[in-house]
């Protein structure tokens, strides 16, 4: 997987910030702790000149061994002491070194193995959420949340079909406030079914909102705006050629496809949304697909092989009622 250089520049400066703060609070602690204990402070004082003693005794080149072993058990008998001032007012020994988000490589994003430098997986997954914001600027994600969802928009009465709204609408809230606790990479597909305003985009992005806290990646866009940048990066080669937009909507961790069925519909975009939900399900990523189509109008438009692969793979929600937006 190739990452953009925007990102991952953004990644880093992040990932420096995050560092620079573990330090900063560590310096306040400590300037905080000193003012209370000036004790721990001059102790600081006496290492640091047992420490410029020492150097200068290893760099006299004379026999030093008997000065340098009374140095460092001065320094012992200090760091016993500091010690014991921290722990008799109940700070644990590490309360003055800094915290880092991400012990394994200190909040720098690298870490030394056998003598190589990997990159942690910390500052790759923060490459990949800076990735996901850039998708987003083509469709901005404005994030909802279940409390803002009224299901006293939903009728209580029985529709031509003997259906109460908000009945089906209670279960179906109840469904995606679970599957966003729940989510994990485990976690399946799902297709929403239903007529424009019955509160498909609100309850996926409010999905997207839980799940984006819980440390996901995730990548909303709406069918017309992602296809047509896809088709411009596939047939008009843009000079852009750092952004590999069909990669990101393959590596988020949940793929969001709003308003699928509203996009120019040719044999290329139909190729593509097939290739996007296959590929994914192939990598075992939930994607979850919101449409005005029924189940026979999405088989018409991307074909009996697709709709296989929905039917095989998604739980089905499918939304009734009348448009809530009228209600707001
Ligand atoms: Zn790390």
């Amino acid at each position: 997987m190739s990452y953009s250089q925007k990102s991952i520049n953004k990644a880093k400066e992040k990932m420096n910030a995050r560092r620079a703060s573990a330090f900063s609070v560590a310096d306040y602690r400590k300037s905080k702790l000193y003012s209370e204990y000036p004790k721990l402070e001059e102790i600081e004082k006496e290492l640091n000149n047992i420490g410029v003693s020492t150097a200068k005794a290893v760099l006299s080149g004379k026999n030093v061994l008997e000065q340098l072993s009374k140095l460092r058990d001065k320094s012992v008998d200090l760091q016993k002491k500091y010690d014991i001032i921290l722990n008799s007012n109940g700070y644990p020994k590490d309360y003055l070194e800094p915290h880092f988000v991400c012990e394994k490589c200190k909040d720098t994003g690298y870490y030394e193995t056998n003598n190589k430098t990997l990159m942690c997986d910390c500052l790759k997954k923060m490459i990949i959420s800076c990735e996901c914001e850039e998708l987003n600027e083509i469709s901005p994600l404005k994030l909802s949340t279940f409390d803002s969802f009224k299901l006293s928009y939903y009728s209580d009465q029985p529709d031509a079909q003997g259906r109460v709204p908000i009945n089906r609408m209670s279960k179906i809230f109840n469904y995606c406030r679970e599957y966003a606790d729940k989510f994990s990479l485990d976690s399946k597909s799902l297709l929403m079914c239903g007529a424009t305003g019955l509160g498909k985009t609100h309850l996926s992005l409010a999905i997207a909102n839980e799940v984006i806290q819980r440390g996901f990646s995730v990548v909303y866009v709406s069918a017309p705006d992602i296809l047509s940048q896809l088709s411009k990066e596939q047939f008009y080669h843009q000079p852009n050629i750092d952004k590999d937009t069909f990669k990101m909507l393959l590596d988020c961790d949940l793929l969001i496809l709003d308003d699928l069925g509203t996009e120019f519909i040719s044999p290329y975009s139909v190729a593509a949304v097939y290739n996007i939900f296959n590929s994914r399900l192939l990598k075992s990523k939930p994607t979850i697909i919101n449409t005005n189509y029924n189940l026979s109008e999405l088989e018409t438009t991307y074909s009996q092989r697709f709709m296989s692969r929905i039917m095989g793979s998604c739980d089905r929600l499918d939304f009734i009622g009348s448009d809530i937006r009228t209600k707001l």
